[in-house]
């Protein structure tokens, strides 16, 4: 058994949903079970729509409904032929369009958008692109059932990115759709969304369909994973910004999740969770190449070929310092920093003490800046009075450039070329910091040094 999870671009217009189905049938020998997310720039298009909503621009609203209905409607249009399936297909389509309708209004008359509304929206590109993919494979003579995830998938309250319950959700991951394989029938499950014990709707993220392919392949045990999309596979840099990145034929779990991590788009970070577990190894795929190889991501690399696989760098983020001579030797003011940032919720992606214990930074998201900045002046009000602490400064935009590769470990030089090759490319390094992991090297720069940075390093380290 294969598990197939089909991105965005993959399902986002007639000839790609064409390639979906010979892709599924070639493959129907593998007892196909299929996940997809919503056509592509959808879920961007639903959470724009909300946010028109709660500003009450009922016209861009209208624009936006009337848009999403004539990307879908004409998808049907095109690709299911047979009457009834057609008419079924539209009658649910358009039930989907207006309870969707009606959140937007239910939006704009309270004026207020949550972040459980904003899943609630979400769910509906999933479902729209489910529901059509099915009818697609069964009308080209693929036996396909529709199957919604949120009675699948069970997770907590935390909308936006939930966590998932395994125990609960592997069980009925099982149950569902065993019975569907068993009798050749295509499951299409939709990706991204789950629910929680009370039936809310939730989901697992932005990018989070491919978690959800991890999850019901590892629940079933399947041969292997596949995330079609519309690249190669895993590329040594992202191939937008960077002009000569290759594909990579074999990367660990590890280096896998470390470079999406750190920005490599191509795959989302939990996504290699349920894999590693279960020893399935997770294969990236291009739906507009379905010939080429791709990428395997299992526990092992193939550190011959390439010792550093891969540069990639984070934007939007912001570097807090905690600074002041009488921090030096003083025990517990790291302890005092993390626990205030913990206190209002703000995950650090960073860190970077030098020995000198002068100065610990952090790095964090920019929208959480203000917040974190705000509870370090009052957790050191008064070391600040003291003049013990000097100030909590704020440096912003700041990017994360890292570099991703198991076969660092243990050798030398790797670091010096990274720092060299920045330094040519005239770019100043404002931090580092290496885990004693030795899987990867960041480095915090200002966000507009961040692409020549990584254009040079991918250049004089990764493709040398
Ligand atoms: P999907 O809709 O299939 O989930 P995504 O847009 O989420 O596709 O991910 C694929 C995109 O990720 C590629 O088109 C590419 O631009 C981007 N990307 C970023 N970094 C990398 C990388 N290191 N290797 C390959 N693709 C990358
Ligand atoms: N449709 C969702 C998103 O755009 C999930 C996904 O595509 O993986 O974030
Ligand atoms: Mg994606």
């Amino acid at each position: 058994m294969i598990t197939m999870k089909f991105g965005g671009t993959s399902v986002g217009d007639i000839q790609r949903l064409q390639e979906v189905g010979s892709i599924v049938r070639s493959n129907l020998f593998h007892n196909p079970v299929v996940v997809a997310s919503a056509m592509g720039g959808v879920t961007n298009t639903l959470l724009e729509t909300a946010q028109f909503a709660v500003r009450r621009d009922t016209a861009r609203v209208g624009n936006n409904i009337e848009a999403l209905k004539k990307k879908h409607f004409a998808i049907v249009d095109a690709l299911v032929r047979q009457p009834e399936r057609k008419k079924e297909v539209i009658e649910g389509h358009s039930q989907n369009f207006e309870e969707l309708s009606n959140l937007f209004h239910g939006v704009s008359l309270l004026r207020e958008l949550s972040i459980r509304s904003l899943d609630a929206i979400a769910s509906f590109g999933e479902i729209l692109s489910c529901v059509q993919i099915a009818a697609i494979l069964t009308d080209c003579g693929i036996p396909a059932e529709f199957v919604d995830s949120r009675t699948l998938v069970r997770t907590d309250a935390r909308f936006g990115e939930a966590a998932v319950d395994f125990s609960f959700t592997n069980e009925r991951i099982r149950e569902r759709l065993m019975p569907l394989v068993e009798k050749k029938t295509v499951p299409v499950v939709t990706g991204f969304i789950g629910s929680t014990e009370d039936g809310l709707t939730t989901t697992l993220g932005r990018s989070g369909s491919d978690y959800t392919g991890s999850i019901v392949g590892a629940a079933l045990g399947s041969e292997e994973i596949w995330i079609w999309t519309d690249v190669d596979g895993v590329m040594t840099a992202d191939p937008r910004y960077v002009k000569g990145a290759v594909v990579l034929p074999q990367i660990s779990y590890r280096e896998a999740a470390e470079m999406s991590y750190f920005g490599a788009k191509v795959i989302h970070p939990k996504t290699m969770l349920p894999a590693i577990e279960s020893g399935i190894p997770i294969r990236i795929k291009n739906t507009f190449n379905p010939s080429h190889p791709g990428t395997l991501i299992a526990s092992v690399s193939n550190s011959v070929e390439r010792i550093v696989k891969n540069v990639t760098s984070i934007d939007g983020l912001g570097l807090v310092a905690v600074e002041g001579n009488g921090m030096v030797g003083v025990p517990g003011v790291s302890a005092r920093i993390f626990t205030a940032l913990a206190r209002v919720q703000v995950n650090v992606m960073m860190i970077s003490q030098a020995s000198s214990e002068h100065n610990v930074c952090v790095v964090i998201p920019q929208q959480d800046c203000a917040r974190a900045v705000k509870e370090l002046r009052a957790e050191f009000e008064i070391d600040i009075a003291r003049r013990t602490i000097d100030d909590i400064k704020l440096q912003e935009p700041m990017s994360i450039v890292a570099v991703v590769g198991e076969g660092m470990k243990g050798l030398r030089g790797i670091a010096g070329r990274t720092f060299s090759a920045v330094a040519k490319a005239g770019v100043n390094i404002v931090a580092i910091a290496q885990g004693s992991s030795e899987l990867n090297i960041s480095l915090l720069v200002e966000q507009a040094d961040a692409r020549k940075a990584v254009a040079a390093i991918h250049d004089l380290v990764v493709c040398h």
